[in-house]
């Protein structure tokens, strides 16, 4: 087996723009993000649910996939 082929494979220590800190596999030792599945708006914040929802409906009827007709 050569060595050297493939990167080496870290637990990356992953640091938010909102503060939350946690690991990942990653070739990268380090990876800072600006969004992360706490502070992502699709996670956060009952309030934002139903203008989330408004898009999608928005979406699906722009390509056809809702229920419209
Ligand atoms: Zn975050």
């Amino acid at each position: 087996m050569k060595e050297g082929i493939h990167p080496a494979y870290y637990q990356a220590k992953v640091t938010c723009n909102c503060g939350n800190e946690f690991v990942t596999g990653s070739t990268k030792k380090e990876i800072h993000v600006e969004v992360c599945s706490k502070c992502h708006s699709f996670y956060t914040g009952q309030q934002k649910t139903a203008a989330a929802r408004g898009r999608i409906d928005k979406f699906n009827r722009k390509y056809g996939l809702g229920e419209a007709n």
